[in-house]
């Protein structure tokens, strides 16, 4: 049960103390992969007996956890990268780019979640601040589409 596609990048944090001037650079080089709030939910959910894999490249949008058999496909999505409707600030430098860019991959989201249902996936949103303040409500959310009481709703 080998993780697919899955290359592991430090987030920017690091980055951004030691040089600020390349953030925007780095930011717009990496894809947010295999992030902090994914390993989070994924040990949450591991420590359930659950059994999934994490960035399933075989189906739109690699989800970052995935069930093949009850077809659920779980996204954690990073507040920022996502222009999390609770939270997102905008980077004071380049702002109007980083907030085009954040409803570019808000479309992309959209896309990905139309083809996954087309394919009869439930798709679960996972918003990186929900995780951060309820990490139990979100695995339990993710247990009940599995359990099929419910299905997979985008929360913004
Ligand atoms: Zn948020």
């Amino acid at each position: 049960m080998g993780t697919l596609n899955a290359p592991r990048i430090s987030t920017p944090r690091r980055i951004v103390r030691r040089n600020p001037s390349v953030v925007s650079k780095y930011m717009a080089a990496i894809r947010s992969v295999n992030t902090e709030p994914e390993r989070r939910l994924s040990t949450l959910l591991a420590q359930t007996g659950l059994r999934f894999r994490r960035n399933y490249a075989i189906v739109p949008g690699t989800p970052d956890i995935a069930f093949p058999r009850e077809n659920v496909a779980v996204f954690v999505d990073g507040c920022f990268w996502h222009a999390c409707s609770h939270c997102y600030v905008a980077p004071s430098v380049n702002a109007t780019y980083w907030r085009a860019k954040a409803q570019r991959n808000r479309q992309r989201d959209r896309r990905t979640e139309r083809q996954l249902r087309k394919l009869g996936w439930s798709v679960v949103r996972i918003r990186e601040c929900a995780l951060e303040r309820n990490a139990d409500a979100c695995v339990r959310r993710i247990k009940l589409v599995l359990s099929g009481c419910t299905r997979g709703r985008g929360v913004g």
